[in-house]
Parts: structure tokens; sequence; C-alpha cells
């Protein structure tokens, strides 16, 4: 007897992205829509099959996706958009693909709709839109069909659903500021979840799993009356047939712990990683209502580290003193953890033990669940828990003593640009001479298949180091000809060097490691794969430098340098558990930093440093913000820049927009121009600029690259008038909302010249 053990979500793109691979062959019309249905059919299976072979004994269901679970559940909910339902497609799955990524064709024209991070993952979902003529209602059977599935192969599974109060809170009414509960809205989305419970109760599923995630953020005045309204009317439907877990990740819920206890929840998951003090001080103040399981989420979604058994059995233990009713789960889905580290052969085997992937993470969970229940001569004999102490014991990595000594000679001055910005503003104006309403593009343009192939090439040895620069020189060339020839002011070298805009740093920097296949999903079909952070970072060479200066050598016109930022190439990186993220982060400010000046003293003028993931990991609660975070986050970002000279430019890029509530720690960075993604969300953030008397000059994206429609250039020149609105207009900069390298050849050019010819209108008409 073992305590029961639960896995919250598993990672559904496969182990070599399967699912990417035939949903973007559907995409261009090498696939069939059967073909995708059969191979996400089989990899459910397969997932499935793991996760039973591994000893799990609550085996999710429905955590699989097409695209997204919170688009799935907005349909599954009937929040299906007008201008969605009115393309009348055939297949459901058109529908979502048309919600996801927007449609541009034969039966019309629609933008996909809003995307967002979730919570502090890099992962994205889509924000439901809930209106007037939102009819909410059980919609489809996919819920229930997966389960179905499973039990054909012979695996009663618990289905997960995202629960009816995180819905809500994601959702937007796009006509109002706020999406309002009335009500109505609140009856008809506990309806639905209750006739799903019922649903489960008939088909004979033992559990289902509620996840509501959004229960860990700070709580606004009406928020615990919702959830409570919520499952009062969603409990009873259980009929002592099903039973609920209600599940949270990412943090704690210390604030609604009494509230949620004495709902009568069949089981309650709490993430103890993160926000375990908080969790396990309520449950020592409030303790656990008879009949309730605590899911114990001692196996971390989140990251790719060996768990610590010794640490996971004492909060195991520490349950286990207030209720005997504990089962051992992962903290949060797998979905955020690469597949396996089978295959990582490029790693040793030294290495490689310190990793657990989701299906090593499945083996964890096993063996902790297992040693739960033993007694302390069994745990002595178990050779499981004697390999984990071991990995524990000592230091895995030798600390690089010169980084220490660098940050150790850090003052106040290293962390502060002179002179104040109003100063530089004018001086880069008289330097760089550009027009009003200057235009560029975030960086990279689209990396083809060619472009690809060739890398590859290069990797496999097949073609030397001459031939391969020989080519990118090449790309360069064609994409600065073609960016003189549409008109863009501020010019861009493409990054078709560049993999990835973190793994190319990372590779070129001290201190990282590399997997072959450790992908994790990012937003739809996009996947992206982390570097490791294991030992102290430096830089060895120069890493952009020789490209730059080449770029520049072909053009008359402003060459954008193009660097990643400390923040986050660490957000974007699997950290370091050993030191603090502060100093991992200080380690890269400091490379990146060496890198800045380099570029500066080769002719670069303007030097945009991407802080893409800077607003993602700010923590959930608000509390936290500062003290947690920007407190050396921001400061991190100036250590970067703050030697460069008074006309040079420094540019930042975020993609996100939702920093209204930390304007002024952005304005903090100090640099003198931002670029943020603004087209596919609203335009509050112009507000907040306003607000604030915002002193950096910004971009805020004209249009939405994450979709392949071309903006029409009124279209554009609608943007950029409401921007005008909001922003003076010698601080304003014009610029796509993000980078273009996932993007097609075909779309991306004709989409520009949009974006230039709406800009000359406007400065025509100012
Ligand atoms: N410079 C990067 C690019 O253009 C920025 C990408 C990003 O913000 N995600 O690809
Ligand atoms: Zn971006």
């Amino acid at each position: 007897m073992s305590a029961l053990t639960s896995v919250s979500g598993f990672p559904r793109v496969g182990q070599n992205r399967e699912l990417k691979k035939i949903i973007e062959g559907y995409w261009k019309g090498a696939n069939t829509l059967g073909e995708v249905r059969a191979t996400a059919k089989e990899l459910r299976a397969k997932h499935w099959k793991l996760q039973q072979a591994a000893g799990i004994d609550l085996i999710p269901s429905n955590d699989f996706s097409f695209y997204d679970q919170v688009l799935d559940t907005a349909i599954l909910l009937n929040a299906i958009p007008q201008r969605y339902q009115r393309l009348a497609f055939e297949n459901p799955e058109e529908t979502l693909f048309a919600m996801g990524r927007g449609y541009q064709g034969e039966k019309g024209d629609v933008t996909a709709l809003p995307m967002k991070k979730w919570f502090t993952t890099n992962y994205h979902y889509l924000v439901p839109e809930i209106d007037a003529a939102t009819d909410i209602k059980l919609n489809g059977t996919k819920p229930f069909d997966e389960y179905l599935e499973a039990k054909e192969l012979g695996i009663d599974t618990k289905p997960v659903l995202i629960g009816p109060y995180t819905f809500l809170k994601l959702a937007r009414d796009p006509q109002a500021q706020e999406l309002e509960f009335d009500k109505g809205l609140v009856n008809a989305v506990s309806a639905v979840y209750a006739e799903a419970l019922a649903k489960f109760a008939e088909l004979g599923a033992a559990w289902v799993q509620i996840d509501e995630p959004y229960l860990v953020l700070d709580k606004e005045p009406g928020d615990v009356e919702l959830f409570k309204a919520l499952y009062a009317k969603i409990l009873p439907a259980r009929d002592g047939k099903v039973k609920v877990l209600l599940n949270t990740y990412f943090g704690h819920i210390a604030d609604v712990y009494e509230t949620v206890n004495l709902l009568g929840f069949d089981g309650i998951g709490l993430d103890l990683n993160e926000g375990k003090d908080e969790n396990l001080a309520a449950l020592a103040q409030y303790g656990v209502a008879e009949g309730t399981v605590i899911f114990a989420g001692v196996i971390n979604g989140r990251n790719i580290w060996r768990n610590d058994y010794a640490v996971s059995l004492g909060l195991v233990d520490a349950i286990k003193q207030i209720t005997p009713n504990v089962a051992v789960s992962t903290a949060s889905s797998l979905l955020h953890v690469p597949f396996s580290t089978e295959g990582e052969n490029g790693l040793d085997e030294g290495v490689l033990k310190h990793f657990a992937f989701a299906v090593e993470k499945l083996g964890e969970l096993r063996d902790v669940a297992e040693l739960a229940d033993a007694d302390e001569d069994a745990k002595k004999a178990s050779a499981a828990l004697t390999a984990n102490q071991a990995l524990f014991d000592g230091t895995r990595v030798a600390a690089d003593p010169a980084v220490a000594a660098r940050l150790a000679q850090l003052t106040d001055a290293d962390f502060t640009r002179q002179p104040a910005r109003a100063e530089r503003q004018q001086l880069q104006r008289e330097a760089l001479n550009l027009p009003l309403l200057p235009t560029t593009t975030i960086g990279s343009f689209p990396q083809t298949r060619e472009v690809r192939a060739e890398r590859a090439k290069l990797r496999k040895g097949e073609i030397d180091q001459a031939t391969y620069d020989a080519f990118i020189k090449q790309q360069i060339d064609d994409c600065i000809k073609s960016q003189e020839e549409i008109g863009l002011d501020v010019l861009v070298h493409g990054e078709f060097e560049r993999n990835d805009m973190v793994e190319y740093f990372g590779q070129n920097l001290n201190g990282f490691l590399f997997t072959k296949n450790a992908w994790v999903q990012s937003y739809g079909t996009r996947c992206v794969k982390p570097p490791i952070v294991w030992g102290d970072v430096s830089r060895a060479n120069p890493i952009t430098v020789e490209w730059s200066a080449y770029a520049q050598s072909r053009t008359d016109r402003v060459m954008k340098g193009m660097l990643t930022g400390p923040v986050t190439i660490l957000n974007w990186s699997w950290p370091r558990e050993d030191i603090t993220h502060e100093q991992q982060t200080q380690q890269l400010a400091l490379a990146i930093r060496d890198e800045v000046l380099d570029l500066e003293a080769a002719g670069i003028k303007v030097i945009q440093i991407d802080e893409a993931a800077l607003r993602e990991k700010l923590p959930l609660r608000k509390t936290d913000w500062h003290a947690k975070y920007l407190d050396w986050a921001i400061p991190a970002f100036r250590l970067v820049h703050s030697a460069v000279k008074p006309a040079t430019q420094i540019h930042t890029h975020m993609c996100y927009s939702e920093f209204n509530d930390i304007i002024r720690d952005i304005d903090a960075m100090d640099a003198d121009v931002i670029s943020f993604e603004a087209s596919r969300g609203d335009l509050v953030v112009l507000d907040a600029i306003h607000e604030a008397e915002f002193e950096t000059e910004a971009g805020p994206g004209v249009y939405d690259i994450h979709s392949p429609r071309i903006p029409s250039e009124a279209e554009i020149e609608e943007r950029i008038g409401e921007i005008l609105k909001k922003m003076d207009v010698s601080k304003v900069w014009i610029n796509p909302d993000c980078g273009l390298k996932t993007r097609g050849v075909a779309e991306t050019w004709p989409s520009l010249e949009h974006l230039v010819a709406a800009t000359k209108a406007v400065r025509a008409s100012l």
C-alpha cells in the first residue's frame, strides 16, 4: 500500500513533436484532418500507457489539446464569438484553429483571439471572449470522448477541466473594460460544469480534476463570493458518484484555503514548490475537512532537475501531521517540462543523472509515494532513496572565482547610465537623423526552410564554417536590400545566424548546457528548447559583433544591433536551483554588458536588448512584485547598458503589453526606446503610458505577427491614429509587435510595405 499518485497533466506535443508536425502539415495542405486526428489519438494512447506503466493511479485525460486548453474550455462553454461562427466551418477543428491563429481565405477574414502568457510560464493561452451575444451552454463532447477513448484502452482516467473561476477571471468582454460576472453568466457557467460532472459520473469516472490556478492570485472584492457561488451550484452534481479534486498550482491559496476547505471538495491540490510555506501554514491553521484528500504537489512541474526526495518526504510528512488523507502529486501539469531525457546522448551520464523530464518525473512520483509510506528500515534499504541522496550531497559544479570577483566589485554607478534620458534623447536625435515616427522591426526576419537546412548542414559537418558564413552574409545582404527598398528607417540584420534568441546566446556563453530534444510547448504548435544553466556564466568571446558590423557596412542607414537581455535569458532557460535567480541574472548582465560595449566600439549606434520575458516572471501576488523580482531585475538591465555613450541609443523589446501596473519600473530600465506587443490585446497600456508621463520612447506594435494574416494599410493607419491620441508624436516608433522569425516570406514583406505606407500617410497628415 502506498499513497495515491496523481499527475495533473502531461505534455501533449509528443516525444518528437509529432503533434506539431502533423498540424503544421495540415495547415500547409500536406496532411488531412483525418491524419491529424489519428496522430492525436496515437499520442494520447501512448501518453496514457506510459503513465500507466509508471504506476500512476490518477492519470489525466482531456489534458490533450490541438492548440490550447483554455481555448478548448471556451469552446466547451460555447464561448465562440460570432465572427468565428459566421465562417461556418464544417469541422470543429477548423473553427478552433481560426480562433487560435486567425483566418484569411474564401470564407472570410478574421484575426485570432488575443493571446496571453499562462501565469508565470512561457506557455500562452487564448483569451476567451464573453459578451452579451455569448450563449453559454455545453458544446461538444471532447472531455467525454477522451475519457471513453482511454477507457477503451483499459485505463480509467481522471478527466481534467479548467475550472469556471479561472475561466471567468481569464475571459474578457471586448466591449467593456471589465467582464461583469452577473448572475446569469455565473449560473450558466456553473450549469455547464454541473452537467459535465453528471456526465462523468454516468460514464463511471472516479475522479474529476478541476484546475483553478487563478486562486493563487490576489483576490479582488467579490472574487471569493464568485468562487463560492460557482461551486455551490456545481458540487451537488457529484451525487455521491464522482469525486472532485480542486487543483491549484503556481503558488499558494492561503487566503482562501478556509473557504475552499469548507466547501467539501473530495480533494484539494496544493503546490508545495511555489508557495509551500503559506500552503502548509494554512493547512495547519484550518485543518482538513473529513473526507477531503490533500494532493501534495511535490514533484515540480516547472523544472528539469531531479526531485530531492528527502525534501518531498518531509513535505508529505508535514501534511500527515494534519491529516492521514494524503495523495502525492505533481505540483502542476507537466506540460511545461520536456518529454524525456531518453536520447539526450550529447550529455554525459554525470550530467544527465541530475535531470528529470516528464517521463522521469513519473518515476519520481512513484518513488516518493512508496517511500512516504515506508518505515525507517525500508527507507534505509531503498536503493532509490540512496541514489537520490547521493545526487544532493556535495556540490554539483565548481564556482568560477573570476565571476564572483567581478560581481563583488560592482558599485551603484555601474547600475546608472549618464546623462539623464531627456538629455540623451536630444543627442541621439542629432546623431541618428531619423524622421518623425521612425519605422523599424523587432529584429528577426523569416527563418526559411533554406536557412534552417543550411544550419543543419553545418551541424552535421556537411558544409564548413566559411560556406555557412557566406550563406548568412548573403541572407543579410538580401534582407537589407529589401528593407531599404520598402523604406524602413532603422534596419536590422535579420538574425539568420540564430536558431533561437536565447539558445544562441547560451551557446556562446560559458556555463550553459544544451539538449537535443527537450522541447516545451509555447503557443499553438510552437515549441521552445530552453538551454540549461549549469554553472557560473561569463562571456568568452564577442558573439554578435561581427554580424552586426558586417550588416552596418552594407548600408548607409542605421543598423540596429540585436541582443537578448539577462532577465530574458534566465527566464527562458532552465535556471540553477543552487544559487538565486538574482545572482544568475547579474552574471548574465555582465556577460551581455561586454557585448554591448563591443558593439558600440564596432560602430553600432542603436542596440536593442530584448527583454521579451521580463513581464512574464512577475510574481503572481502583487506584494511579491518588487521584493522578489523587480528590485533586482530592473537594475540588472541597467547594468547591461549603463556604460554606453550618451548618443548610443538603447532599445528594448517586450512580448507583452500588460505592464500598466509596472509602467514606472519599465521606465526605470532607462532604455531610450521600447517596442512591445500591443496589437492583439487592447490598448489600455497606452493610457498607462499617457498617465505615467512615460519617458521612454515607445513603439506599440501596429500589427500582430503571430498570425499569417496580412494587415491592410488602412488598418495600420487607424492603429497609428489611436496611438497618437495617447502619445506625443515625437516619442512614437512604428513597428510590428514582435520578431518576424516564424512568419512566411510571402506575408512578411506585404505587411511591412503596408506598415511603411501607413506611416508615410500619417506623417504627411501631421
Ligand atoms: N529580436 C527577437 C526577434 O525579432 C525578439 C523576439 C521576441 O521578442 N520574442 O525574433
Ligand atoms: Zn516579442
